[in-house]
């Protein structure tokens, strides 16, 4: 991993950190009360909070949100194979990897992003125990139709929802969709705990086998119910992710005016689209994915270049797709025929910075960029 520190730099997303004086008094408690970890008073507050104010019942934190997506496969004993999506970050695969169950990758739909419900069925086999469908850039899945056919083979849902926090479908919370949603709280996302992530749970019962599960399997000091893992968030992370929680409705609005800001800016621009989040949806500006189409004068490639000539460090998310790195490739379900949506949206895709601290200059920069071509 590079680090550079030029100022003049434009990541694809940089975190907002409050006020460092606004931090101390929660690192003054730390230190006072010596609780550290193993689900201490910040911890237990920051669950709380989140639950509030995301809308859903119950929520488990995790050290991260690869730690949570394969403790929440090993709570619902997922085994054989599951059905997922090419298009998303590597994690979401290797989840499966790691509990030893193989992905069986189907296309995203046509002019989407996410796994296209109408392809899942055949991809049913004997072996199928669940679905891991991705809400990518913060855009719901179509969650109704993934349900019925979830419902119908008798098949687990466990989303991936590392870019949904904050995300509504028909006024309703998509984390409440599925039997569990994963959350990622990375630096990267748009609510972050430095390293975090989280499960969201329908009731109490599995909320306390997850808890045990994140804890070694651990119930009390000669009681081990489960071969679980270490996922436990630190009270350091609990602790900043409280302070985020106070500015997170103002970070939302700015990101929402950058996309606003984006679309009218491009909206001139010949083979440059800028795809919307489907109608009915709440979503959380958490990516600003532009599609490079035959009708612009560059390819996408040669643009990336030329941002990245302009110190403005664009991201081609999701390319290449997680069907093409070695561990996957050879899988029957990974050939590009068998996904040619996700393969031509890799292949156009950039995601543009956006960030609550983006200025206007910075926004301007970027466009003339993207237009003087
Ligand atoms: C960020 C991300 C993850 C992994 O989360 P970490 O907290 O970085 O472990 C998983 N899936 C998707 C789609 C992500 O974007």
């Amino acid at each position: 991993m590079t680090h550079k520190t030029r100022e003049k730099s434009i990541y694809v997303t940089q975190p907002t950190l409050p006020p460092l004086k606004e931090f101390l008094p929660y690192l003054e408690k730390i230190w006072s009360n010596k609780i550290l970890t193993n689900c201490g008073p910040f911890h237990q507050e920051l669950e709380s909070a989140l639950a509030e104010y995301l809308g859903v019942k119950h929520i488990s934190l995790f050290a991260n949100g690869t730690l949570a997506l394969m403790t929440a496969l090993q709570s619902l004993r997922i085994a054989g194979e599951v059905i997922t999506t090419p298009y998303s970050f590597v994690a979401t695969a290797h989840s499966l990897l790691w509990n030893g169950v193989k992905p069986v990758f189907v296309d995203i739909e046509p002019g989407g992003f996410n796994i296209d419900p109408a392809r899942i069925e055949a991809a049913i086999t004997p072996h199928t125990t669940a679905i891991m469908p991705v809400h990518c850039y913060g855009h719901p899945c179509d969650v109704s139709r993934i349900e019925r056919i979830a419902s119908n083979y008798g098949l687990k849902v466990i989303y991936d929802a590392a870019h949904a926090f904050g995300v509504q479908y028909d006024g309703n919370s998509v984390l409440n969709q599925g039997d569990l949603s994963v959350l990622s709280f990375h630096a990267t996302k748009v609510f972050n705990t430095f390293e975090g992530g989280a499960i969201v749970s329908p009731n109490e019962k599995t909320k306390r086998h997850i808890d045990h599960l994140k804890n070694f399997g651990i119930v009390d000091e000669v009681t081990v119910v489960a071969p679980g893992i270490n996922g436990k968030m630190n009270e350091i992370s609990a602790a900043f992710g409280l302070l985020q929680l106070q500015n997170i409705d103002s970070a939302l609005q700015k990101r929402a005016a950058i996309d606003a800001q984006y679309r009218a800016g491009l909206s001139t621009v010949a083979g440059i689209v800028c795809p919307s989040a489907p109608s009915g949806a709440v979503t959380n500006h958490s990516y600003f994915p532009i599609l490079v189409q035959p009708g612009y004068r560059i390819s996408r490639d040669a643009l990336f270049q030329k941002l990245r000539d302009a110190d403005i460090y664009a991201r081609r998310y999701f390319y290449p797709l997680i069907s093409e790195f070695p561990m996957y490739r050879g899988m029957p379900s990974a050939t590009s025929s068998n996904l040619p949506e996700a393969s031509r949206m890799a292949s156009q895709v950039i995601c543009l910075p956006i960030y609550p601290d983006l200025s206007d200059i910075q926004l301007e920069n970027i466009l003339n960029v993207i237009k003087d071509v």
